[in-house]
């Protein structure tokens, strides 16, 4: 179902008035853990300012420590629901496992499934079953054809509105956080019908190598972005040294139009 072969037009995933894998690069951004209600609406004026039309921000954190921050769970939620109140922003948030599947889709316009979760077959399903689009991270050492296995999973189901997200892999080089795969996105484009955004925050893990790797994702035939940005980075709970300040975010979205109209 995954394949270029069974459904050779592109799919076109819709969030009321958003396309994601139409004509027009969707820019999904926020703090990567939601911390606190004025951190959160103040990264959210940030990025609707700048342009974004989604708001990211985890609420159940999947933290290599357990003595790391783990998110406010459904406060947080709630956070997210009067941040998009307040700026009519689309969410997307995480979801851990099948049973908070139904409380994170009350709230969320896309559901996250993380990098360690892509191939967690039971959430894999439960999301599938939910008439909601699902934003599938890439494995941390997940091949193309592992990664749109996991997407048949959840197409499998019932829910036709997967959205792709290559967010690097691990490999030797230790400088970078992961290796943002590039080639991913043309090749995808080659493989499947399925929309697929970058994030290029988790697959370089430095801020300064952010805005170029985003711009080449776009150059490279991305459907969209899903970018880290905090008010405060120095002082976030959660990425800091990966998040853009607003106004590198902003300058970022300025070259990203141009990028966009030349693609
Ligand atoms: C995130 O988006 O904050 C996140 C945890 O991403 P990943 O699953 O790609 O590490
Ligand atoms: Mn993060």
């Amino acid at each position: 179902l995954a394949s270029k072969i069974f459904k050779p037009e592109p799919t076109v995933v819709k969030v009321e008035d958003i396309e994601i894998g139409g004509s027009n690069i969707v820019i999904m951004a926020g703090p990567c853990a939601v911390e606190s209600r004025e951190q959160l609406f103040e990264s959210a004026m940030a990025v609707k300012k700048a342009g974004a039309q989604f708001l990211r921000g985890g609420a159940f954190k999947p933290r290599t420590s357990p003595y790391s921050f783990q998110g406010l769970e459904e406060e947080g939620l709630k956070m997210l629901k009067e941040a998009k109140e307040l700026t009519g922003l689309k969410i997307v948030t995480e979801v851990m496992d099948v049973h908070s599947v139904e409380l994170v889709a009350e709230y969320a316009d896309v559901i996250q499934i993380g990098t360690r979760n892509m191939q967690n077959f039971p959430l894999l399903k439960a999301v599938g079953r939910i008439n909601k689009p699902v934003l599938l991270k890439r494995g941390l050492a997940a091949t193309l054809e592992e990664w749109l296995s996991a997407a048949e999973y959840i197409l499998s189901e019932g829910n036709k509105d997967v959205i792709l997200c290559e967010r690097g892999i691990r490999t030797f080089e230790t400088y970078t956080r992961n290796t943002l795969d590039l080639s991913a996105v043309p090749a995808i484009k080659k493989l499947s019908h399925l929309p697929i955004v970058v994030d290029p925050s988790h697959g370089t893990g430095k801020w300064h190598l952010v805005a170029p790797m985003a711009k080449a994702a776009i150059a490279a035939g991305a459907d969209g972005l899903i970018i880290e940005v905090h008010p405060d980075p120095k002082n976030a709970l959660s990425d800091g040294a990966q998040s853009l300040t607003p106004e590198n975010f902003e300058t970022l979205c300025e070259d990203i139009k141009v990028i966009a109209k030349a693609v």
